[in-house]
């Protein structure tokens, strides 16, 4: 009836099958969605933008298409090939996500529907939309589109980049369908709240011969254990807190390599002001002087709920609570390029203080202050050169490193003359 009438309209106005029209609209209003909005998000779907687009796509090299071209048809050579599933106007579906490449640049693309192409395909792609995602133009390639096999190979500059394989190095916030072989160094499992209620994931880090990286594995698999060696097909890679995360899906494909992968025992040393320009690593060492040792150092309470730094027995989400003994301390280093906070948990800093956090609760009992411990850190710290090797996050509140090594240098003269300091005072 009326919905027959509307499929009607827009099949004809998108020059596509009206069954199919009429199924992807009773989908979405099924959904609760308006009917314009549904009927919007069906020409969307179809490439068909807001206007109806009249005009037949004009067959384009990927270096001229423009985020306003519309549609266009281009002749490609495909790179890579991610799958992922995705919640699409409440429902799940499967896309195709990647790089196309001709012979005078790559371009990046969803496909709504298996086409069926994979990395090392040449093939002609008709009517593709042209979206603007971050500045560059991408295809989109839905039910309106055509894929057709070139019987020869598109000469393409870029054909090294078939298949996706990249070194953790290379890897960036938004690559999809990567290749990467790596030994897994760390390995957790997690119950989230997930799409489908509570689910178990796992987390850690692996490494290749370039660097470490987080991971997250959404579909926990037996293989992926604590020293696995690993070539993962179809990952992709998302920031988590301005670090580049792996994630190992449901399509990934997973093969155990019998050769143990090289790692790296060594991370990148950077100097702080490089490393905070970066915005963010995973795994980074600095080497810096201790300015300061910030408030909230020593002895210090935390939430038994959330974790967080109790202040006055004052939770800032949990209100009163019975806070629980911790260390830690919160150090400035400066190089002379930039600053950066330091934080260091309960082990490095009873390892700073010389002694264990009881020690530390008896020192500050017969002293009646807890920031007696604070100040006997400071009084080691300040003025020192330290090496310090960890997770660097950059956000609004600065830059934090949170420290996995720290560790006062040799050889250096300003640490010698300090040493000698305290040996006089002493
Ligand atoms: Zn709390």
């Amino acid at each position: 009836m009326e919905l027959d009438q509307h499929a009607e309209e827009l099949a004809s106005a998108l020059g596509v099958d009206k069954e199919e029209v009429k199924s992807d609209l009773q989908n979405l209003l099924q959904y609760s969605v308006p009917l314009d909005e549904a009927k919007q998000s069906v020409r969307r779907k179809h490439g068909g933008g807001t206007s109806g687009g009249d005009a037949p796509p004009s067959s384009k090299q990927i270096a001229d298409i423009d985020p306003d071209d519309g549609n266009v048809s281009v002749t490609v050579r495909v790179l890579t090939v991610g799958t992922r599933s995705i919640v699409y106007q409440g429902d799940a579906q499967t896309i195709r996500e990647g790089e196309l490449a001709d012979e005078s640049g790559v371009i990046s693309y969803t496909a709504w529907q298996d086409f069926g192409f994979e990395p090392g395909d040449s093939v002609t792609i008709g009517n593709a939309g042209v979206r603007e995602w971050d500045g560059k133009p991408e295809l989109n390639i839905g039910a309106s589109s055509t894929v057709g096999v070139e019987s020869e190979p598109v000469e393409t500059p870029y054909d090294d980049r078939i298949g996706g394989d990249e070194s953790l190095i290379d890897l960036d916030a938004g690559d999809r369908g990567r290749t990467v072989e790596v030994r897994v160094l760390e390995v957790d499992s997690r119950t989230i709240d997930g799409r489908d209620g509570e689910t178990t994931i796992l987390s850690g880090v692996v490494a290749d011969e370039t660097g470490r990286l987080p991971f997250t594995d959404w579909q926990p698999r037996p293989d992926v254990k604590e020293g696995a060696s690993l070539r993962l097909s179809d990952v992709y890679v998302r920031e988590f807190r301005g670090v580049p995360q792996v994630n190992i899906s449901e399509f990934t494909s997973l093969e155990v390599l019998d050769e143990p992968v090289a790692v790296t025992d060594a991370a990148p040393r950077l100097t702080i002001g490089e490393a905070v320009d970066a915005g963010g690593m995973f795994d980074v060492e600095i080497l810096g002087n201790v300015l300061e040792v910030r408030d909230g150092s020593g002895l210090i309470e935390r939430c038994p709920d959330c974790g967080r730094v109790v202040q006055n027995g004052q939770c800032r989400q949990h209100g009163d609570v019975d806070g629980e003994d911790d260390m830690r301390v919160k150090a400035i280093l400066d190089d002379g390029t930039g600053t950066l906070t330091a934080i260091l948990d309960r082990d490095l800093t009873e390892e700073l203080y010389g002694g264990t956090m009881a020690e530390a609760m008896d020192a500050a009992r017969e002293a009646m202050d807890k920031e007696v411990v604070a100040d006997e850190i400071a009084s080691k710290v300040v003025g020192c050169e330290y090496r310090v090797r960890g997770n660097l996050s950059v956000d609004e509140y600065g830059a934090n490193l949170e420290a996995d090594e720290f560790e006062e240098t040799d050889d250096d003269p300003a640490e010698r003359a300090a040493t000698l300091l305290t040996e006089v005072r002493a």
